[in-house]
């Protein structure tokens, strides 16, 4: 029975692959209204109501590797390049942290112009600027690159592993080493990060085994963050024109993540955000508590097209915040007011 299964993770008692399976595999209305309410007190239990809103700046689109679904790939030649000076990100920064923002998510393609030293100097002049936590989202670097950054002062680092079945990341990444990526995550977590990994649903090629797989990988190495939303089939990359990412499967796995790690960070994505218009409301009733919000200045937004269709951030940011205060009231949670670092840390004590 599921309800049974259901009931065993809220309790905290270790689940079998196939029993996540069948969990994840049912998006019939029933069994997902009894893990909805089942991951929302946990997630109410462990983590409180509190949503965490971070700024997210799009520092770079350029991108040395070839990932076959992201509209970044080097060999997308369609794509308007573009970097951000230190100024123009510093100018975002402060401007966020006089929103009220405690996190900035500084994310880019893997461009080769962002050397550790340059990373280490914008750390600096970040913490400098702002009292602001800073997450980081640049890709793979090296054990010793990591460590410099997290000296340098940055708290968090986001690297999904996109998916934990070596044959299919073999296959989307055609210029990245699987263990490679696994060994980055590794070195984030020696280097003291608040670490975040993370899946794409409805990869071709992506069974419900493997997704299983990718969350008892996360509690495995026991992960802060996880960012998990639906694949969207980018133009000029070699998937385009496949079917997106289903969202009551995503829904399911972020319900399911919640029930397996209680005091993971969990955003409702954009990409969740963008394939629904409820999208990031309904990711939020499954267990999320985290949302980030795009901050890239609008020339840059329009060309960090890693799929199409990305949701536009409104140009009014009064206008916009007040739309995400009055989404969150709507399902009876708040917004943070503190930095919403990893609530992992204090559970482990
Ligand atoms: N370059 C860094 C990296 O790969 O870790 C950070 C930037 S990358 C654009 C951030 C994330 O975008 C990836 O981890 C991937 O999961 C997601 N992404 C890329 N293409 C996507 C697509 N077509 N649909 C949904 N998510 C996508
Ligand atoms: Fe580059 Fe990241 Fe896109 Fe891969 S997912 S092509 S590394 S930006």
């Amino acid at each position: 029975m599921i309800e049974d299964t259901i009931k065993k993770l809220s309790e905290g008692a270790p689940v079998e692959r196939e029993e996540i399976v069948k969990i994840l595999g049912d998006t019939s209305d029933e069994a997902m209204e009894v893990l909805r309410a089942a991951a929302d007190s946990v997630r109410a239990r462990a983590v409180g109501d509190e949503i965490h809103v971070r700024s997210l700046v799009e520092i770079s689109n350029y991108c040395k590797k070839n990932c076959s679904y992201c509209g970044l790939r080097t060999n997308n030649t369609s794509l308007t390049r573009f970097r951000m000076t230190d100024d123009e990100i510093l100018h975002v920064v402060k401007k966020e942290a006089a929103r009220g923002r405690k996190t900035i998510v500084v994310q880019s393609g893997e461009d080769p112009n962002l050397k550790p030293d340059r990373v280490c100097k914008l750390i600096r002049e970040i913490k400098d600027a702002a009292d602001i936590a800073v997450t980081l989202s640049l890709g793979e670097y090296s054990r010793e690159d990591y460590f410099r950054f997290r000296e340098a002062g940055a708290d968090r680092y986001l690297l999904k592993h996109e998916t934990i079945d070596p044959e299919l990341y073999a296959k989307l990444h055609p210029d990245c080493e699987y263990s490679n990526r696994i060994k980055c995550i590794e070195y984030l977590k020696e280097a003291g990060f608040q670490t975040g990994v993370g899946i794409m649903v409805g990869l071709p090629g992506q069974s419900l085994e493997s997704i299983a797989d990718d969350i008892l990988f996360m509690k495995r190495i026991d992960a802060d963050m996880a960012g998990i939303g639906p694949f969207i089939p980018s133009p000029d990359t070699p998937l385009a024109g496949g079917p997106t990412g289903d969202l009551r499967l995503t829904l399911n796995i972020l319900a399911v993540t919640r029930l397996v790690m209680p005091y993971i960070l969990l955003p409702a994505t954009t990409a969740l955000g963008t394939i629904h218009p409820e999208g990031q409301r309904l990711g939020f009733r499954f267990g999320a508590n985290v949302i980030m919000v795009n901050a890239t200045p609008p020339r840059m937004w329009e060309n960090y097209t890693i799929y199409p269709n990305r949701l536009r951030p409104e140009a009014d940011e009064k206008y916009q915040d007040r739309k995400l205060q009055l989404m969150i009231e709507s399902i009876g949670r708040k917004i943070s007011t503190g930095f919403g670092h990893s609530a992992r840390r204090e559970e482990r004590g």
